[in-house]
Formats: C-alpha cells, sequence, structure tokens
C-alpha cells in the first residue's frame, strides 16, 4: 500500500498518516520526491483501516501496490535513483554511465593499457573479472585476488572507478574494501545468500539478469539487496536465453522500458554478453541509448583473438573510441550526454 500526500500537507497531517498505517501493523518508508510526498507499507498492509486513512486530512489518495516489490518499486519512490558509483562516474542522471573493459583481468599490462584506452575515448568506470564463474571447470577462472589487485593498480593510474564480479559470500567483506561496484553476475542473480549479504554492504551493486529471469524475479534480487538496507541497486540487462542460437542471448530491450516504468533504480545494457559478437556492439549499444538505457556496460579488449575469455564479443579500443563518438552525437537526440 502506498499513501500519496496532498501538496502543502501539514508536518502533523504527515505523521497522523504514518501513525495510522503504523497502527496497522506495518513499517512505513517515507519517500520525499520533487513534486509529491510518498508513504509506502513495508510489511503486510492487510490490518490498515484504508477507509480511515483515505480520509485524514492531507492524504491525497492510498493505493494498493499488487507487485511483490516494494523499495524496488516506482510507486514507491516516483523519482529516478542516481547511484554514485565514485570517480564522478553517477548512474541514473542525466549523463549517460559507459563501464568498458576486459571481459577478465589478465595482466598488469593488459588491464592498465586498456584503462588507460577507454578513459582517452570518455568511458566513466573501468570493468574486468577477476573470478570469473565459467561453464567449464577446465576453462581461465580468472586471477582471483591478484586481479583484484591489479584492478586498483588500473584505477589508481586512471581514477577510474572498479567494476568487478563477485561470485562467492567469502569475498564479500574483500569486495567492500577494494572495488567500487560490486557486479553479481546473471549466474548468481538468485543467490539469495549473496544478495542478502550484498544488502548489508555499502557499496553499489551491479545486478544482472538471470539468463531466464522474467524482470518480476529480477526486481525481486534487487528487492533482497535494497531489503538489507543496501538501496544502491544498478540494474543490468544482458540478455536472456532463447530458442535463438545465432546470437549468445537474446537482448531484451523492451525490458530497458518495462523496468524503468516499474522501478526507479538505473538499468544498463550489456550488448557483448546478449549479442556474443563483436560486430553487433555498436549498433545494440546505440538501440540500448536510444530505448533509455542510463548506461553501457562493454567488453573492450587490446587483443581480442587471443582473449582468455569472450574474445569473439570483444571489442578494441580503436572500435570503443568509435562507439564513444557515436553515443556523443545520439545522446542529445535522446535527452542525454556523454
Ligand atoms: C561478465 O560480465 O563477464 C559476465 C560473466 O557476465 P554475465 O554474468 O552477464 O554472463
Ligand atoms: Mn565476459
Amino acid at each position: 500500500m502506498v499513501v500519496i500526500m496532498k501538496p502543502g500537507f501539514t508536518p502533523e497531517q504527515l505523521q497522523q498518516a504514518i501513525r495510522t498505517m503504523e497502527e496497522g501493523g506495518v513499517k512505513v518508508m517515507v519517500s520525499k520526491g520533487t513534486e509529491t510526498t510518498i508513504l509506502g507499507a513495508e510489511g503486510n498492509a492487510a490490518g490498515i483501516n484504508q477507509e480511515k486513512l483515505s480520509l485524514l486530512p492531507g492524504v491525497e489518495r492510498v493505493m494498493r501496490v499488487t507487485e511483490p516489490y516494494k523499495k524496488a518499486n516506482r510507486k514507491y519512490h516516483p523519482d529516478d535513483t542516481l547511484v554514485d558509483a565514485g570517480g564522478g562516474c553517477l548512474v541514473g542522471g542525466k549523463k549517460l554511465a559507459v563501464i568498458a573493459g576486459p571481459c577478465s583481468v589478465e595482466s598488469e599490462e593488459q588491464i592498465v593499457g586498456v584503462a588507460r584506452a577507454v578513459k582517452e575515448a570518455g568511458a566513466s568506470a573501468l570493468r574486468g573479472g577477476a573470478f570469473k564463474p565459467r561453464t567449464s571447470p577446465y576453462a581461465f577462472q580468472g586471477m582471483g585476488n591478484d586481479g583484484i589487485r591489479l584492478l586498483q593498480e588500473a584505477r589508481a593510474v586512471t581514477g577510474l572507478p572498479i567494476v568487478t564480479e563477485i561470485m562467492s559470500t567469502d569475498n564479500v567483506e574483500m569486495f567492500e574494501m577494494c572495488v567500487d561496484v560490486i557486479q553479481v553476475g546473471a549466474r548468481n542473480m538468485q543467490n539469495f545468500d549473496l544478495l542478502k549479504q550484498l544488502g548489508k554492504t555499502t557499496k553499489p551493486i551491479l545486478l544482472k539478469r538471470g539468463l531466464s529471469s522474467t524482470i518480476e524475479e529480477w526486481l525481486m534480487s534487487a528487492e533482497y539487496i535494497m531489503a538489507g538496507g543496501n538501496e544502491r541497486v544498478i540494474l543490468c540487462e544482458r540478455g536472456i536465453r532463447t530458442f535463438e542460437t545465432f546470437t549468445r542471448n537474446t537482448l531484451d530491450l523492451s525490458a530497458v522500458l518495462a523496468v524503468k516504468q516499474l522501478s526507479h533504480l538505473p538499468v544498463v545494457v550489456d550488448p557483448s554478453h546478449a549479442c556474443g559478437k563483436a560486430w553487433m556492439v555498436e549498433k545494440m549499444s546505440l538501440a540500448a541509448v536510444a530505448a533509455g538505457a542510463d548506461g553501457l556496460i562493454i567488453e573492450v579488449h587490446n587483443d581480442p583473438p587471443h582473449a582468455l575469455c569472450d574474445g569473439a564479443q570483444s571489442i578494441t579500443p580503436d572500435q570503443f573510441a568509435a562507439l564513444m563518438d557515436k553515443l556523443r552525437v545520439l545522446a542529445p537526440c535522446v535527452g542525454r550526454e556523454l
């Protein structure tokens, strides 16, 4: 249930509305937006006397909310959420956030070199995996702690905040200390223990959509993190599994529009994992921005044919710079800037 307050309500009227809701057995979230103030009921709202509440002075309207996610729901928080990833990278505002870097950290030379190149082209953050979720146990699993150290070095050189994937609850403390944005991969979107622990951290969480997850399941995973107290969630559409095999996944751009309507959280698009083909990345990036994405996360590698992971979908630094030039032209057409 949400209560929309009338413009010009008094503090006493607000307190009275909150009290009436609390008497019904719920906790109340107060969201003061630019135009409206909304009270959201957390918990079972069945005990609230809806008629009494709607007749209180200062109350404009009382609405039942049928969606199971509350904190992530736009009805509870009408204004867009802006997530500060550090180093000047804000996700969810007018400025597009472009996160770029290799699938995996491979060496100091590689990660620092790519970081410098993407920074020069105008990227807002650096990505790079150190703990990799690989389908085969025999494939490169990432550099682990050494990879995190190299990302920190690349950050020190370029000033770019670092985004990297967490796989295990064992690493939550270390990630909170060392990285700027903690990525939850598609395969861990419903690792509820991990989500609960991340809810207790203070770092922004980039939450990828699960391989075959519905929009509601994805938002419920965001809700797990937010329910723990961490409301700094960035959603990431990275393609879903369909019957189509030409592309690695099917990029669901309509999901960007859907979650922006259903939720106040920012959404970025990962065209690299969605398509699995480097030659599709530029056009799908432009399409994502045209569809209203708040940013992109793109795999960029200095030598894609020899990449230890995801070379086929990685673009080169030169291709990335060319994409950024196109985004600079497109952004103002859709009310954004780069
Ligand atoms: C990645 O970002 O390298 C990755 C493994 O992504 P996803 O979880 O979307 O497959
Ligand atoms: Mn990858």
